[in-house]
């Protein structure tokens, strides 16, 4: 088979939406990219739907890009697999889901300024309410338009965040029962510790919640979803299920801490590759990178890998490794902003153009969000969504181990 250019591209490379696709262009090889396994993320959404009880409901969290796996595929598979709302941080992302046609009920855990409550209106777009004010806002304009607009009274429990506090919660719900525009859907809280060993603090958050409801119960004020677990409450601790479940990093195939429960099945969905730019043969006392971190002991051979921290990767110095062929290749020296370099002296089969793994699996080989997050000093979710612009996403499915 001849092995044109073109012909390796059709062959290896998926060839998927974004500049790389102009078919003005000829055709060129990625350097790098971010993978997003479809079929995985499925995967994920079906194990969190099926270990929740049918009477309580889901709420996907897209917020940031689907943490970095893209909020349009992936609300279209959650709303395949059953999730009953999508949950984002604001308008932008709620707005970005609209224009692609998702119509699943979104709910927006970010604060409102007054002159967007018609956009809550016009898009259907539950917002979560935290002060009287935004509950005469919301109601003006529901009034206006001869309807009611659902919204989610967020409560303050312990997060020391977003909400009002618990403790002055009553005070708002009977200002916002009074008035005919709005609608008392939902109200929920967050958690600050629920995914550690130690649960007392989310304890404690969960009781000064369920006093809260039950005041307003008190005064015949119910709300269809209340709601408080994110991926750790949701699961360790059932009892704090209620009607809904907010699930945001869990679909990724990630967990948020080392000790909460697993999953059997679940999948990471995310891998970062890229192909080897470059191989050179080292003599001993030969440095390698900015700031001669490396010195060769003996004659090496070294990888240069076209990534660096200006496409998310940590900063390391001899740190870290990528896989190439299934084997581990260790960083070595200080890696820049377009290039980390490995050494491959025991991996003869490593070559230039050849596919690194800097996320993800190969052959028995895996490196985890978590490894990542150990070397940049910092937790799994950042090391999902700190993956540039610069790597374009590429949507797979239908392959390997599914
Ligand atoms: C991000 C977020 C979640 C989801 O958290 P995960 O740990 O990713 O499951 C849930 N609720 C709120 C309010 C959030 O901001």
């Amino acid at each position: 088979m001849p092995q044109s250019p073109t012909h390796l591209n059709r062959l290896e490379e998926p060839r998927l939406p974004g500049w790389d696709a102009d078919p003005s262009l000829p055709p060129f090889r990625k350097r790098a990219w971010v993978e997003v396994d479809l079929d995985a993320l499925e995967n994920n959404f079906r194990l969190i739907r099926a270990h929740l009880p049918p009477s309580v409901k889901w709420i996907t969290v897209l917020k940031d890009d689907a943490y970095g796996h893209g909020a349009v595929p992936a609300a279209r598979l959650a709303a395949k697999c059953g999730a009953a709302m999508i949950a984002v941080s604001n308008l932008e992302e709620a707005l970005a889901l609209r224009r692609e046609g998702i119509q699943t009920p979104i709910l927006i855990f970010g604060e409102t300024h007054p002159e967007e409550a018609p956009c809550y209106l016009e898009h259907n777009l539950r917002p979560s309410v935290t002060t009287s004010e935004a509950g005469a806002w919301f109601d003006r304009e529901a009034r206006r338009r001869g309807v009611r607009l659902p919204v989610h009274v967020k409560v303050e429990t312990g997060m020391g965040r977003y909400g009002v506090r618990w403790t002055e919660a009553i005070e708002l719900f009977r200002k916002l029962r009074d008035r005919p525009g709005i609608l008392l859907e939902g109200v929920y809280s967050h958690f600050a510790r629920s995914d550690e060993a130690d649960k007392e603090f989310a304890r404690l958050q969960l009781s000064r919640f369920k006093e809260t409801l039950e005041a307003a119960a008190r005064e015949g004020m119910r709300f269809p979803l209340r709601h408080i677990c994110n991926t750790g409450g949701f699961l360790d601790l059932p009892e704090a299920h209620l009607d809904a479940v907010r699930v945001g990093i869990l679909h990724t195939g990630v967990y948020p801490s080392a000790v909460c429960r697993r999953l059997p099945g679940l999948r990471p969905a995310m891998s970062v590759k890229a192909r080897v730019a470059a191989i050179r043969q080292m003599e001993p006392g030969d440095n390698v990178g900015y700031g001669l971190r490396y010195q060769c002991p003996s004659p090496r051979r070294i990888a240069v890998i076209p990534v660096g921290y200006g496409d998310g990767y940590p900063r390391v110095r001899n740190e870290g490794w990528v896989l190439i062929h299934g084997r581990r290749a260790p960083v070595v020296g200080a890696n820049a902003m377009d290039a980390t370099m490995v050494d491959v002296t025991d991996i003869p089969e490593a070559r230039v153009w050849g596919e690194a793994t800097l996320l993800g699996k190969q052959g028995e080989e895996e490196i985890t969000a978590h490894d990542i997050a150990r070397w940049k000093g910092t937790i799994s979710y950042e090391v999902l969504v700190g993956w540039r612009e610069r790597l374009p996403r590429v949507y797979v499915s239908g392959k390997k181990n599914a």
